[in-house]
């Protein structure tokens, strides 16, 4: 449930309410806007409580929290959330663009790339270490190798970087290295890897899974925040739809959902969401437009030779030149790039 503080509460009268909801078992997430103090409090409401908490000096109001995701929930927290990855923001003005190849495949592809996404106006680089293969037989990436390649990327631009991780056993290792964790579409309600992430203290950029509705999707969300890791960013990748002539169907309508529902900041990958690299641009023009904190593209130096996901990745000068032409629509929404 969310307590609302009037506008003249003063501190003690603050600490009074924290404290009886503490008494009574709840977990309590303090905010703190222009006007007001609001307390969001998660544990089993009774109407008793609700009652005595609205008796309580400097309580305006207690409302119940209707949506079942609590945490991820706009219910929770009206204002917007800001993520932080090492120096990049999510869900401010400023669009994160997050470029590179789907698989560290050695040390000079992943530097030459995160040089040349860097000069394009990339913000952060991404890069995965151990690969979520639909098949068994295919690539499964170079892991702790990886890392360090992908570590000495980062030292040589400054560029932060995002990597997946696949497994909970692993996450400990990510975290060593990484600025920001990811969890891939097939493993959106890997419970026990949500969970694992979320004792890390370390931002997590949580993809869509391939047929989860919206709602399961932000209760994936929960899972993490719920071990106290608040910082969640959502990321649309496409859905499982009949439609096969796209690697998947990008649900656009996401975006502005996300946005009324959460308070998350949301980003959008039109690399997978279309599996093709002409579709690159058009999408990512689509997300900016419906809204979108930033965007993740697959960039490769010579697709053709990629070990993984070549069809959708664009070379770093198509890189450059979709940068170019997103501007203008960024600054028609009142972000920029
Ligand atoms: C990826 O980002 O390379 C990836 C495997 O994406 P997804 O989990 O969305 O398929
Ligand atoms: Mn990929």
């Amino acid at each position: 449930m969310i307590v609302v503080m009037n506008s003249k509460a003063t501190q003690e009268q603050l600490d009074q309410v924290q404290a009886r909801l503490k008494e009574w078992g709840f977990e309590i997430h303090l905010s703190k806007g222009v006007e007001r103090v609001v307390i969001g409090a998660i544990g089993e409401k009774k109407p008793v409580v609700i009652q005595s908490l609205e008796a309580m000096e400097g309580v305006e109001k207690v409302v119940p929290i209707l949506q079942p995701y609590k945490l991820a929930g706009r219910e929770f927290h009206p204002e917007a959330t800001l993520v932080k990855a090492g120096p990049v923001v999510f869900g401010g003005e400023k669009m994160v663009v997050i470029a590179g190849p789907c698989a560290v495949e050695n040390e000079e592809q992943i530097i030459t790339t995160a040089q040349a996404v860097k000069a394009a106006g990339a913000s952060m680089l991404r890069g995965g270490a151990f690969k979520p293969r639909t098949s068994p037989y295919a690539f499964q990436g170079l892991e702790e190798k990886g890392l360090k390649m992908l570590a000495a990327a980062r030292e040589a631009t400054g560029l932060p970087f995002v990597t997946e991780v696949v497994n909970p056993r692993d996450v400990e290792t990510v975290v060593e290295y990484a600025d920001m964790l990811q969890i891939g579409a097939r493993n959106m309600q890997n419970f026990t890897l949500l969970r694992e992430v979320g004792k890390a203290r370390k931002p997590v950029l949580l993809k869509r899974g391939l047929s989860a509705t919206i709602e399961e999707w932000l209760m994936a969300a929960e899972y993490i925040m719920s071990e106290g890791n608040y910082d969640v960013v959502l990321c649309e990748r496409g859905i499982r739809t009949f439609e096969t002539a796209t690697r998947n169907t990008f649900d656009v309508s996401a975006i502005p959902l996300i946005k009324r529902l959460s308070h998350l900041p949301i980003i959008a990958d039109p690399s997978h969401a279309g599996g093709k690299r002409y579709l690159v641009e058009p999408l990512a023009l689509a997300a900016i437009a419906a809204g979108a904190d930033g965007l993740m593209m697959e960039v490769h130096p010579q697709p053709d030779q990629a070990l993984s996901d070549g069809p959708q990745s664009i070379t770093p000068a198509e890189f450059g030149e979709i940068i170019k032409r997103l501007r203008p629509v960024t600054e028609a929404v009142g972000r920029r790039l």
